[in-house]
């Protein structure tokens, strides 16, 4: 594999001058006085050497205040808080730090690509409990068989990429018990925690007993829509975050001083703006269910995230990856094959992930283009 999927798939949209509906990044940036945040950083000289190695305070306490603000949760930002490059980072840190050669590490199917390969980079074996369509829920009978003596770790991810599942209290609670009568550690990926259309995110970390077994993660690049700034960060017990950091130092040990001082101002924004984000996400979602479905597409509809699974086979196409890989020159669209996102690819075969983070113009138009084309 020499690229990722979703390169490749941005790379075939400049190519054949298609819509991108493909990688997950918004085409609008995030708010003007958070970009002018980090420029001022800049010029003023604040970030521009190495920041200290845990990340700067004013962030650090930015992040123990947002874990409060919304989760009631008490985070200590000095012991508590380690700031990462990206959560993609942070996944990797947490991945090499918490697992052993030898190691089983369950992630629910479809999962994000990075997964497989901090697994694999980690020495570990991972162990695929598929979700299913249409709610994509996670089957507790098949979490509870999928443990063993050798599982070390749960890597979780709610709000869940590509499915935009986002799993219940109920849902959590049963992972979580399962997750403490075996003892096993849980690394969460929240990066999607604001984007949530209905229901509500519940960080795993709050409920019973998972305190002290948790990693959390999260970033700034979905929340203020700037993925380019590689801001993520890690919550966890002093031990936890310890490990982590003792990773992170060696694979990028510092990260994006000024965007840091920009992210700390980000996350204490009010709260209007965080329900402005989901609020016109969630139109945005709407818009292209509604014309994928008009267009013949069997579309399972996302409580969050930035993406709508469909089903491809509802057109006639049995293989989610041919599909895609002709629908550039076909129709001047690009989408992501779930297909990638899976260990067992028969479950995946004729899925297709579109994001719908882009403006209302470019999404009415790639429908346009979808439907001109007559695909069913
Ligand atoms: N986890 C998931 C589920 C994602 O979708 C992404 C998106 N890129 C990441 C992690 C990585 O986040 P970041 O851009 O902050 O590295
Ligand atoms: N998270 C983004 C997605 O799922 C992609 C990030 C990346 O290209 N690694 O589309």
């Amino acid at each position: 594999m020499g690229t990722t999927i979703f390169a490749e798939m941005s790379a075939l949209a400049l190519t054949t001058g298609s819509i991108n509906l493909g990688q997950g990044f918004p085409d609008t940036d995030g708010p003007a006085e958070i970009a002018a945040a980090a420029a001022a950083a800049i010029l003023e000289g604040r970030g521009n050497q190495y920041p200290p190695g845990p990340g700067i305070p004013e962030l650090r306490h930015a992040v123990a205040a947002h874990q409060k603000r919304f989760y009631g949760v008490d985070v200590d930002p000095d012991r508590e808080v380690l700031v990462t490059a990206g959560a993609t980072e942070a996944i990797a840190a947490a991945l090499i730090a918490l697992l052993e050669p030898g190691d089983e590490a369950i992630a629910f199917e479809p999962y994000y690509d990075s997964y497989a390969a901090c697994v694999a980079m980690a020495g570990a074996t991972r162990v695929p409990v598929t979700l299913r369509p249409p709610g994509f829920r996670p089957d507790l009978d098949a979490l509870r068989a999928a443990i063993t003596p050798r599982t070390r770790l749960l890597l979780l991810n709610t709000p869940h990429n590509p499915t935009g599942a986002v799993f219940t209290r109920a849902e959590l609670a049963g992972i979580a018990e399962l997750a403490c009568e075996h003892d096993l550690l849980v690394v969460s990926d929240e990066v999607y925690e604001h984007l949530v259309f209905e229901g509500e995110h519940i960080p795993i970390a709050t409920l019973p007993g998972m305190r002290e077994r948790t990693v959390t993660i999260s970033s700034a690049a979905k929340t203020f829509s700037f993925t380019g700034w590689k801001i993520g960060w890690v919550t966890g017990t002093p031990e936890l975050v310890t490990a982590v950091r003792t990773v992170k130092q060696f694979l990028t040990y510092v990260t994006g001083g000024p965007f840091q001082y920009a992210v700390a101002q980000a996350l204490a924004l009010p709260d209007s703006y965080f329900t402005s984000v989901s609020a016109s996400l969630r139109s945005q979602r709407d818009l292209l269910c509604a014309g994928l479905a008009d267009v013949g597409f069997e579309v399972f509809r996302p409580a969050g995230t930035y993406f709508v699974t469909t089903d491809v086979r509802s057109l006639g196409e049995p293989d989610g990856m041919e599909f895609c890989r002709e629908l550039p020159a076909r129709v001047g669209v690009v989408a992501i094959p779930s297909l990638v996102f899976y260990d067992n690819v028969e479950a995946g075969r004729s899925q297709v992930r579109f994001a719908f983070c882009k403006k209302e113009e470019v999404l009415r138009e790639a429908l346009a283009r979808l439907a001109r084309r007559g695909l069913a």
